[in-house]
């Protein structure tokens, strides 16, 4: 089938690229012809593990092309993916659908033939009948319809998430609709993913129900880690006490610096502000939401407190700047928040992450990026881990207290040994292990 994927980012790139390799005839639409050229010369403007060589296979087989050209992709096209940003509306924290509904106005003018347009970005309720109200509006003649087919693919482990996801949702009345997206879909029946069908107000409400759901469970055990500091428990063993339960599952219970990313701080509050305006507040997500964006914060003094009350004047270093392991992607990041908290006490900072330094230099100001862990730490008076990349997971210990001014440490994601980091001579803090 030919389908045209309109916004080639995270998930758009990622699954034009897959939809390809299905055995589609795929063309990636985006209207920033930077990443579109560079796409044309070969190269991936995100780091994404797999992404370059899936990619590469797929253009040079013939079934991935990009465009900036909208109509050509659509024109013929029998589904047409939405895959643009829906980040938070600046100053209300609603979703912002700008993105969205100026393509459903792109794709309205060049649909010929019956289409399936399919709504794979995060959306509130309500945005597929909005997107079938523009193209009605401005296509009376045109044959249709919009579906929703949330995606739920992480960052950094998309491809195999695309192609072995937990499950399939797809959000439609329309029986056409529903036959197309299976079409499209039928390699992924043969792994045996579940498909889910369901109307299309039910699958964009499930996307923003699973992303609170799981926000919701990391700051659970973030709150619990912060008892277990206080009473002189341990969170990881708390965590795998709780985990090995079925009816709670052990996923997403790793206590750290609080959730970031492009997703659940959006998403949260997006669904916080639909649920105000039906009239049925959501109010443990909004506990959630305001415990989350304290916590980073949080964590910048407790790194203050690690260093003896006060960073002023004192070098610290971090490690991992991205907002989780095997992505380039800063938006919403913890180490943000943590970076900035130290600076205004007073500290320089110095950085290092394998793949998030250049989108750091666009949201950081006045920190100093190093070559590698060692040269990060090196006259630090303090090293923070706030971001798990396995890099930094076995780190020659000798040589990073070598290369520190001061032998202190705060492991924001409890990747080491208490006693054995005591052992190396480290003054070493986690979290949650009291
Ligand atoms: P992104 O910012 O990486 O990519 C969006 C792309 O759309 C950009 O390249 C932008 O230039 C392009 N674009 C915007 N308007 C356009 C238009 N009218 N025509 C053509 N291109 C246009 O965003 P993303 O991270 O891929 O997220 C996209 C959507 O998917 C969001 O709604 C997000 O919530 C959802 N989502 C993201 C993830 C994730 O892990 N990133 C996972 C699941 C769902």
């Amino acid at each position: 089938m030919r389908v045209s994927m309109i916004g080639a980012g995270y998930v758009g790139l990622v699954s034009g690229a897959c939809f390809a390799d299905f055995g589609h005839e795929v063309c990636c639409v985006d209207k920033d012809p930077a990443k579109i050229e560079a796409l044309n010369r070969g190269e991936i403007p995100i780091f994404e593990p797999g992404l370059s060589e899936l990619v590469a296979k797929n253009v040079r087989e013939g079934r991935l092309t990009f465009t900036t050209e909208l109509p050509a992709a659509v024109r013929g096209a029998g589904a047409v993916f939405i895959a643009v940003g829906t980040p938070s509306r600046r100053g209300d924290g609603h979703a912002d659908l700008s993105y969205v509904y100026q393509a459903a106005r792109d794709i309205a003018a060049a649909i010929d033939g019956y289409t399936v347009v399919v709504t794979k970005s995060t959306v509130p309720v309500g945005t597929g009948d909005e997107v079938e109200r523009i193209i009605r509006e401005a296509r009376p003649d045109a044959d249709f319809a919009v579906v929703s087919n949330p995606e739920f693919l992480r960052e950094g482990a998309a491809i195999a998430d695309f192609k072995r996801p937990d499950r399939i949702v797809i959000g439609t009345e329309d029986e056409r609709a529903r036959e197309v997206m299976t079409e499209i879909y039928r390699p992924l029946y043969l792994n045996q993913s579940p498909v889910l069908a369901m109307s299309r107000r039910t699958a964009e409400l499930t996307k923003y129900a699973a992303n609170a759901f799981l926000a919701t469970k990391i700051t659970f055990i973030n709150e619990i880690a912060d008892l277990c500091e206080q009473v002189g428990a341990n969170v990881q063993d708390v965590a795998r006490g709780i985990g090995l339960d079925n009816r709670i599952g052990s996923k997403f219970l790793h206590a750290g610096p609080g959730y970031g990313g492009s997703c659940f701080p959006k998403d949260t509050l997006a669904l916080i502000k639909t649920a105000q305006d039906y009239e049925a507040p959501v109010r443990i997500v909004e506990t959630v939401a305001a415990v989350n964006s304290q916590r980073k914060r949080a964590m910048g003094r407790k790194v203050i407190a690690a260093c003896g009350g006060s960073v002023r004047g004192k070098t610290v270093a971090v490690l991992g700047l991205t907002f989780k392991p095997n992505t380039d992607d800063m938006r919403d990041a913890p180490s943000i928040d943590i970076i900035t908290a130290l600076q205004d006490a007073g500290a320089r900072v110095k950085a290092y992450d394998p793949e998030g330094m250049e989108a750091a230099r666009a949201v950081l100001a006045d920190v100093d990026y190093a070559r590698d862990a060692y040269d990060c730490a090196r006259d630090a008076d303090a090293l923070v881990l706030v971001t798990e990349w396995d890099m930094f997971r076995a780190l020659d210990l000798r040589r990073l207290k070598a290369a520190l001014a001061a032998p202190v440490v705060v492991d924001l994601r409890n990747v080491y040994r208490p006693d054995e980091m005591r052992r190396h001579g480290f003054t070493y803090t986690s979290v949650g292990r009291g």
